[in-house]
């Protein structure tokens, strides 16, 4: 599958070699047709009009059919919810179409330069893949095209709202797109989110309210967006005719102004009050803007009165919020879920699956290397297994251990954990079973004082700490005491074996 995106990329590489063959007419016309009359029957009126209407066929280059849309935000759209549609049905018209590019022109139909827009891109109609390779190398692969087809995605793409802007229009709808990546399927669980996973299921599963709030929580790029698209997604698919809604506190605050502004604050709680499952993702950036809080603070409260399911998430716990009293406290009542930080096992399962789906057989040292060394996130995790992936395809060579090291210096560098003295003297105090407060004591007794040289000797060879800085952080000793202890810890870990494996465990522990 990586392999389609990146034929394609190559096609579009060849500069010069030939040129689109336009349409006029020709059979892409009418196979575009027949295509049309289909996505027609299969989504409906309304969202043929909305979103499949304006489409354009511009061309066939090497199994590569280019069709245009008016703006982005289409681009975006038919994107997401279905090119993947329009290829497939394509490929059964013509077996040589192999992949669908779908590009911003502001006049679809022309194969003139559009004279509006400002945008580089519109002006010269340029296919997303190629776009979406850019930005695989920076190591994102959000919106590829190859790891969303490898991911089975829910079947059937979301309508469109029947009304609103018309078609074309950059429309801003309640709910935000769904990527169809973020499924409950392709969710590894791993003891760090099998709370917030399992109270995911539950809200997405449940015939009632069981807890309400459910309120996930977590550090970036832990699942919580995830678990959310996943729960709309099982909604959808189980129970069709429940509105769900779901959107960023941002564009939540951005309705919500806009409503002010055209004095149209009625209708905009109409419309959150009427849905069955409300889904505000990262809520920590309503914090502090008084009016959508207390907006914000109402909607919930209807909500919660009618038995409607609330599902909000934020980089932290209710009760550490910049928010109103109230509304933390309120937040507080349901299901309170956070997700930890990954474990080893976790980025392991969560390697093994996504090489698996983007079909690449990845060594087993390297899935372990990148599981060790990427322990940030899992965007970050995904993030280096797509850029070693794309590296492989493109140039052709074998996966190893050297290339990924060679490919991730930048990331690896990012990732070295940056321990601290604190988190040392924690550890090595726990280690020989000391009291933390003895690390800066002034007790000399040997059971406290061989363990303090330890961590003196593990705070300057694992931080960039000086030898004053490091003196002063064990109870304002002088430097020269910190030098001494490193000297110590050296010459045993020389002469005593037991030594050497405790010290060796404790920066083990201390490093991942
Ligand atoms: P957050 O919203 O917490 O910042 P996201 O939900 O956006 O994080 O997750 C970041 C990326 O990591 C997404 O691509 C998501 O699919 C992936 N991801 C996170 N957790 C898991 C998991 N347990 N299994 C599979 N993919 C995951
Ligand atoms: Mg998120």
């Amino acid at each position: 599958m990586v392999g389609r995106l990146i034929d394609g990329v190559c096609g579009e590489r060849g500069e010069g070699e030939g040129h689109r063959e336009m349409a006029h007419g020709t059979s892409l016309d009418q196979q575009w047709k027949r295509i049309q009359g289909k996505l027609k029957e299969e989504v409906g009126d309304t969202a043929f009009r909305s979103w499949l209407q304006p489409l354009a066929v511009q061309g066939k280059r090497d199994g590569e059919v280019a069709i245009a849309v008016p703006t982005r935000f289409m681009r975006d759209w038919i994107e997401t919810h279905y090119a993947d549609r329009i290829r497939a049905l394509w490929a059964n018209e013509d077996p040589q179409v192999e992949s669908i590019a779908i590009v911003v022109a502001s006049k679809p139909a022309s194969a003139g330069p559009p004279e509006t827009d400002d945008n580089e891109s519109a002006r010269r109609p340029e296919p997303v893949v190629r776009k979406e390779l850019a930005v695989a190398h920076r190591g994102d692969w959000e919106t590829a095209d190859s790891v969303r087809t490898a991911f089975r995605g829910p079947p059937a793409p979301p309508a469109p709202p029947s009304d609103g802007p018309g078609p074309g229009e950059e429309r801003d709808d309640l709910t935000s797109p769904l990527d169809p990546r973020l499924t409950f399927e392709n969710f590894v669980v791993g003891k760090p989110n099998e709370l917030a996973h399992a109270a995911a299921r539950r809200v997405a599963e449940a015939q009632s309210v069981t807890f309400n709030p459910l309120f996930l929580y977590s550090g970036v790029g832990l699942g919580k967006t995830h678990l959310m698209n996943a729960i709309a997604w099982a909604i959808r698919t189980r129970a069709p005719s429940r509105k769900v809604i779901y959107l960023s506190a941002e564009k939540f605050m951005y309705h919500f102004v806009r409503a002010l502004r055209f004095k149209d604050t009625v209708a905009f709680k109409e419309q959150y009050r009427s849905v069955d499952v409300l889904m505000v993702d990262d809520l920590q950036f309503i914090t502090g803007k008084d009016s959508t809080q207390e907006e914000f603070f109402h909607t919930f409260n209807a909500l919660v009165d009618q038995n409607r399911q609330v599902v909000v998430s934020a980089d932290k716990s209710p009760s550490d919020l910049d928010m109103e009293e109230r509304l933390r406290s309120r937040l507080g009542w349901g299901l309170v879920a956070d997700i930890h930080p990954t474990t080893y096992e976790l980025r392991l399962g969560i390697l093994y699956a996504k090489a698996e789906a983007l079909g690449v057989r990845v060594p087993q040292r390297v899935i372990e290397f990148l599981a060790h060394k990427i322990s940030a996130n899992v965007r970050e995790l995904e993030g280096a297994l797509n850029r070693i992936v794309a590296h492989f395809e493109l140039v052709g060579r074998p996966i190893t251990l050297e290339t990924t090291q060679e490919l991730l210096r930048d990331l690896l560098r990012a990732n070295e954990r940056r321990v601290t003295i604190d988190e040392i003297q924690r550890r090595v105090a726990e280690h020989f079973n000391i009291r933390f407060a003895d690390m800066a004591s002034a007790r000399r007794t040997r059971s406290v004082a061989r363990p303090r040289q330890v961590a003196m000797y593990l705070a300057k060879t694992l931080t960039s700490r000086s030898l004053p800085e490091i003196g002063r952080k064990f109870g304002g000793r002088d430097h020269t005491t910190v030098l001494h202890a490193v000297k110590k810890v050296e010459e045993l870990r020389a002469t005593d074996q037991n030594f050497a494996e405790d010290v060796e465990l404790l920066r083990r522990m201390l490093e991942t």
